[in-house]
């Protein structure tokens, strides 16, 4: 058995769900079981439609609840057939209208709880896997995939979900490809939950150690892991192989196109994930494999994290006095904001934040000791890789390369795999684009495609 993940873009119209049914048909003797995020953008649509629910707007939701059911109901009728667009139209109505009453529940809570809309979309793609003559089953994943009660950032139930895997899936997988919807989960009880961010690749991650599947592959719009993310760089290569450990990492600092909490349940049982372009299914795309991979470059890839904050924390007394670190990282994580670089002085600290939801309070209550200056719309720019562990002078190539920029924060994280810096996000693309000269000039032709 295989996992096959597509992400939102790959089954954004009817005709990206005919690729789909052809990528899949041509494997279907490795029994695939498919996971399905939202179609297209409809992740963003449902946060649009609980924002006007939230301020009130009531006309405004019910439109866009409106068009967002024609939507879904104008690429599948394209797709499924005839036979089952009575059954069709039922889920459709159903899902929808359980979404308008969820939807003016959040109107009279004012509180923001859009609920995944991936399991329409897998649906809409099981019954077109039957017109293209794929036979086909729609699992509801709320039946196997079993969290805690965190609210949408809940949390898998491991041993209970691996059970559920392996009791459903292989006898479904025997005749039939299973179709599940991604992100979307149940708790014990069998209150509807969902997984955080990542969501659906997750939910394949999870799905591919629940089955001992043979290999999980994630297909999206991109070759695979670039050497640089394209939309901020055009000219990076594809990483052929890639280690667990890279990827992670990478994902951590911005590679989007995988969430780092993904790789775990893959890794811990060593089956390997790919990351496949569903627009040019011929392409090898990028394997990442447990073990090293031995590489002539010092740097696999460049990842950035945009829209972070510098905090600037001066110690008020002339040194910093004991336990002032432990204060400050006491109070970043009482509000639950997680810090992602340090770098001290004898009488300050400077770390960056992404989530800036609690800045106010945070730089209030570090005012009561120190000095506190934000600085926002600052970048961290990352370079990854094995070597940069074992290869002197990566930093001093790093300040060459960017020598006419101002480099605001530099350190090598303690898994010794990477080098981040931090800069002003005006320079955010210069930095990529000299960084990338500097470290892929030459390819080591084993690892870049
Ligand atoms: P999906 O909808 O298939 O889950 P995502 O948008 O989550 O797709 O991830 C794919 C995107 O990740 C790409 O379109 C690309 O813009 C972005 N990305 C960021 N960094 C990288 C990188 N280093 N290599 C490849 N893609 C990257
Ligand atoms: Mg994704």
């Amino acid at each position: 058995m295989i996992v096959m993940k597509f992400g939102g873009t790959s089954v954004e119209s009817a005709a990206a769900i005919e690729r789909v049914a052809a990528i899949v048909k041509a494997r279907a003797d490795d029994h695939p079981i498919v996971v399905v995020s939202a179609m297209g953008k409809t992740t963003n649509k449902l946060l649009a439609i609980a924002n006007s629910a939230i301020s009130g707007k009531r006309e405004d939701f019910i439109r866009q609840i409106h068009d967002l059911r024609d939507f879904h109901s104008r690429e599948a009728r394209r797709v499924v057939p005839l036979a089952h667009r009575a059954e069709l139209d039922r889920t459709l109505d159903d899902h929808f209208q359980e979404m308008t009453e969820l939807v003016k529940g959040i109107a009279v809570l004012g509180e923001l709880t859009p609920r995944s809309i991936d399991a329409i979309s897998s649906y809409i793609v099981s019954l077109a896997f039957e017109h293209f003559g794929l036979p086909a089953v729609h699992l509801d994943s709320r039946r196997v995939i079993i969290t805690d009660r965190r609210h949408t950032q809940a949390a898998p139930i491991f041993p209970e979900t691996y059970k559920r895997l392996a009791e459903t899936i292989p006898l479904l997988a025997e005749h039939k490809v299973v179709v599940m919807g991604g992100f979307i989960a149940s708790t014990e009880d069998g209150v509807t939950s969902t997984l955080g961010r990542g969501g659906s690749d997750f939910t394949a991650s999870i799905v591919g150690a629940g089955i001992n599947a043979k290999e999980i592959q994630i297909w999206t719009d991109v070759d695979g892991m670039l050497t640089a993310d394209p939309t901020i760089f055009e000219g990076g290569h594809r990483v052929k192989t890639i280690s667990f450990e890279e990827a992670a990492e990478l994902a951590y600092f911005g590679a989007k196109v995988l969430h780092p909490s993904t790789v775990i349940p893959a890794i811990e049982r060593n089956i390997p994930v790919l990351i496949l372009n569903s627009r040019k299914p011929e392409i090898a795309g990028t394997r990442i494999v447990s073990e090293s991979v031995h590489c002539e470059n010092v740097v696999k890839s460049i990842a950035c994290k945009r829209r972070i904050t510098l905090v600037n924390v001066h110690s008020t007394r002339m040194f910093m006095a004991h336990g002032f670190l432990r204060r400050i990282f006491e109070i970043f994580d009482r509000h639950e904001t997680s810090v992602d670089m340090v770098a001290t002085s004898e009488v300050s600290v400077s770390l960056t934040i992404d989530n800036t939801a609690q800045a106010a309070r945070i730089c209030k209550e570090l005012s009561d000791f120190s000095s506190v200056e934000m600085e926002p719309d600052q970048s961290i720019v990352c370079l990854v890789g094995e070597n940069i562990r074992y290869t002197p002078g990566v930093a001093a190539r790093v300040f060459g390369a960017l020598r006419d920029m101002n480099i605001r924060m530099i350190s090598q994280g303690a898994s010794l795999l990477n080098l981040s810096i931090v800069v002003a996000e005006k320079d955010l693309r210069h930095a990529v684009a000299s960084l990338h000269a500097e470290f892929f000039s030459e390819l080591d032709p084993a690892v870049f495609g």
